[in-house]
């Protein structure tokens, strides 16, 4: 797994000063946690993860510590370990039942969402490898008609990883443009149709109304949102307009081989209630992997 452990180090080494102030002896207290929450609390932010997150993060870290019975042999500094670890999972979407997974359809329908330049349209040519070489066949439709150089791309990506591509040009509404793929995806008999769609520099109602038409036309089994790791704090706020306007299913974290400080990843499932179903790990159309949030959590506590 490539993404940068590096992107975690001051949370990781925040980490270990809390415990050390915790130290071996006692029990976990109100008063001697306090330091070392104030230490995971300025991690997190430091992390580029929004406030309000973590404000109930550490409420909820501090209430489990204290209401969890001290097992027998296990130092209050490891207990405090394994409570703030087992928040972080669950913060990231863990022990959910097969969160990572797509949800069946017959075809799936996978609607791609998100900001211009998060990655989406690299994001879609991967997942329809991913699928690929999960011996599932797939169809990409191309739907953003005001970048001409958008529809390319994709053709491109399609033909480089040998998966069909379906377009129209940029002289058909998109509606109609994601309704047909869909329909032709359904007439060749692919496992899964992938819909890439248009993104803005910002959010804005154009956007928003285009991507619910297109939604309620191709009624997709997911909705993943693309979301750049580098977007920081602002995440929380874009992952809610994107989940308010069209109930996301999950999302695509890319660039997380980058130098982005994570926050992005704390922030999906607490402000939507999805997984993050898949990390983006590079600009080649194999570095796309299921997200584990088990995994994520071990590598931030280092
Ligand atoms: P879109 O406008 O959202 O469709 O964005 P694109 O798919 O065109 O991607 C924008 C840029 O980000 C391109 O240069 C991609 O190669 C790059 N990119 C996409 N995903 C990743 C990733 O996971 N890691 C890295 N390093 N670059 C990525």
């Amino acid at each position: 797994c490539v993404v940068r452990a590096a992107m975690f180090d001051n949370l990781s080494r925040s980490i270990e000063k809390a415990q050390r102030l915790i130290g071996k002896t006692g029990t976990l207290t109100a008063e001697n946690m306090k330091e070392p929450l104030k230490e995971v609390r300025r991690a997190l932010l430091e992390a580029d993860v929004s406030l309000p997150v973590v404000r109930r993060f550490i409420k909820k870290v501090e209430e489990r510590a204290l209401g969890t019975k001290v097992l027998e042999g296990v130092t209050p500094d490891v207990q405090f370990i394994k409570v703030v670890s087992n928040e972080l999972i669950e913060l990231m979407g863990g022990g959910g039942p097969g969160a990572k997974d797509l949800e069946p359809g017959f075809p799936q329908i996978i609607l791609m969402a998100g900001l211009q330049g998060v990655g989406k349209t690299t994001a879609a040519g991967k997942l329809a490898l991913y699928l690929k070489k999960a011996k599932k066949r797939c169809l990409l439709v191309a739907t953003d008609v005001y970048r001409p150089a958008a529809i390319d791309q994709l053709v491109k990506l399609g033909t480089a990883i040998d998966v069909p591509v379906f377009e129209l040009g940029t002289q058909v509404d998109p509606v109609e443009i994601a309704r047909r793929g869909v329909e032709e995806g359904r007439r060749l008999g692919v496992d899964a149709v992938i819909v890439d769609t248009a993104g803005r520099l910002q959010v804005d109602e154009d956007m928003m109304g285009e991507l619910r038409s297109i939604k309620s036309a191709v009624r997709p089994s997911d909705t993943l949102l693309v979301v750049d790791a580098m977007t920081g704090q602002e995440a929380a706020n874009l992952v809610r307009a994107f989940n308010d306007a069209v109930d996301i299913s999950g999302a695509i974290l890319t660039k997380m081989d980058g130098d982005s400080r994570g926050g992005a990843a704390l922030s999906v499932r607490e402000v939507s209630g999805k997984p993050i179903k898949f990390v983006g790990v590079g600009e080649k159309m194999e570095a796309l992997e299921p997200f584990y949030p088990e995994r994520m959590a071990s590598r931030i506590l280092g």
